[in-house]
């Protein structure tokens, strides 16, 4: 079967590439071994996060380095196994978190989140998704009045750029949501951002949308990926047809590098694993928005299936062995600010946010590689930036200008 494309991962990077691809007229096939929306995309914290200009940086404080090295912590664990091999993308990291590197690198990354809402919002009108979104805001909580109010500076200078919140006292915080019972001296509540109540069901929204506009949706292994003595590209499928196309774009999240290297591309990806786990709700003790224990590293969401409790960040690599100790220890501390019900899945999800050492994603041309592209490495915010880096991505492959300076994401910048 002939396409134009053939787009390998069905998260919400590749649901958003394959869309923004067929708006541009072209024959696409979306490839993915399991149902679209069913990895990363599917569990995490679901905030559409307008908020977040400034991409995560690694902590630079001598406090931090040491007591991460306990590991103990509920918003950055290691496996040391993983961790070891990892030090040099973790030392670019380190350095691009440095002031200078870290303004210059928000300048970029500003531009993508930028068009986070509006990339959005045309998806969920054609799709008809707009029943997903749970709520606007999320509370941003803090428990030292010194973080806060540092905190609060920061809010201050994304006003600057167009960004809105409102600031709370404890007392706004109480009656804003009177079920937390943990102390805290004050939040912010960011205005613009997207509660999403499934994000699984948000790329799988997006992916019906696709098959309803006549794209083609397989299950299949990208693994499967061969060049045609043409200079094209063939992958086999589950059903059956082995599909064909001049061009491929690899966007498998955190498995993307491992077919890439096959054909001679590497870039360091450090990936940080995350958990899940739901808990029944307290009708008598309700939460009305997202919240995130800043200090502590865990979101509280409000979800389709329960509260949704997620953790930072675990250094370890995609396939390696899970270590509940995460989760096991957000939800000790969860329980301290917000009464959860019982658990209601019969263990903790997990997936993987693919992060680069400079925070930013990486799509456009595989260098050396002609005819494939890749979309990845969309760390802590792919469900906020997938459909505007597919735009942006689309416009590059068929010659059309992008939106914005697309230069500081190239994936050549890792050669
Ligand atoms: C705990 C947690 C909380 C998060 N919270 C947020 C948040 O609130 N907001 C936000 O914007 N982001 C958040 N993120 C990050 C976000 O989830 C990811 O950046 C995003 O899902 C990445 O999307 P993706 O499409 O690149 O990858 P994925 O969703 O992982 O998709 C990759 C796809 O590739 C497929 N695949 C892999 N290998 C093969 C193969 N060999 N053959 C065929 N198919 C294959 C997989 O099946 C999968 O469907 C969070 C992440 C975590 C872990």
């Amino acid at each position: 079967m002939k396409h134009d494309v053939i787009v390998l991962g069905a998260g919400m990077v590749g649901v958003g590439c394959a869309l923004h691809l067929q708006a541009l007229g072209k024959r696409v096939a979306l490839v993915d071994r399991r149902a679209p929306g069913m990895e990363t995309s599917h569990g995490n914290a679901g905030i559409i996060q307008r908020e977040a200009i400034a991409p995560y940086a690694l902590p630079r404080g001598l406090g931090f380095l040491l007591s991460g090295a306990t590991n103990r912590r509920v918003d950055v664990r290691y496996l040391a196994r993983d961790a070891v091999r990892m030090l040099g993308p973790l030392w670019a990291y380190h350095r691009n978190s440095a002031p200078d590197a870290y303004r210059q690198i928000t300048r970029e990354y500003e531009t993508l989140i930028a068009l986070s809402l509006e990339t959005h919002a045309q998806l969920m009108n054609d799709a008809d998704a707009h029943h997903l979104v749970a709520g606007q805001g999320y509370l941003m909580l803090y428990r030292s009045e010194r973080e806060l109010h540092s905190f609060f500076e920061v809010a201050d200078e994304r006003a600057l750029d167009g960004v809105n919140h409102i600031k709370l006292s404890s007392a706004d915080v109480a009656r804003e949501e009177p079920s937390l019972v943990g102390r805290f001296a004050g939040a912010v509540r960011w205005t613009d951002p997207l509660a999403i109540s499934s994000p699984g069901d948000l790329v799988q929204a997006y992916a019906r949308l696709f098959e309803q506009r006549g794209g083609a949706l397989h299950l299949g292994d990208a693994g499967t990926l061969r060049k045609t003595d043409a200079g094209g590209w063939q992958v086999d499928t589950a059903q059956g047809p082995t599909l064909e196309a001049p061009q491929a774009v690899v966007a498998l999240g955190p498995w993307t590098t491992q077919l890439t290297a096959r054909f001679g591309y590497t870039a360091p990806v450090i990936p940080k694993r995350g958990y899940h786990m739901h808990y029944a709700r307290l009708p008598e003790r309700p939460l009305h928005s997202t919240i995130i224990d800043a200090e502590n590293g865990y979101v509280i969401a409000p979800m389709k299936n329960g509260l949704r409790l997620t953790t930072g960040a675990e250094l370890a690599n995609v396939d390696s062995p899970r270590a509940h100790g995460q989760i096991n220890a957000a939800e000790k501390l969860a329980r301290q600010s917000f009464p959860l019900g019982e658990r209601v899945d019969p263990e903790p999800w997990m997936g993987t946010r693919p992060c680069m050492p400079d925070m930013k994603p990486v799509f456009g041309a595989v260098p050396g590689v002609p005819g494939m592209w890749c979309c990845f490495g969309h760390g802590h915010q792919g469900v906020t930036l997938g459909p505007v880096t597919g735009e942006l991505r689309a416009a590059m492959m068929t010659g059309a200008t992008p939106r914005v300076d697309v230069q500081p994401f190239s994936p050549g910048r890792f050669r």
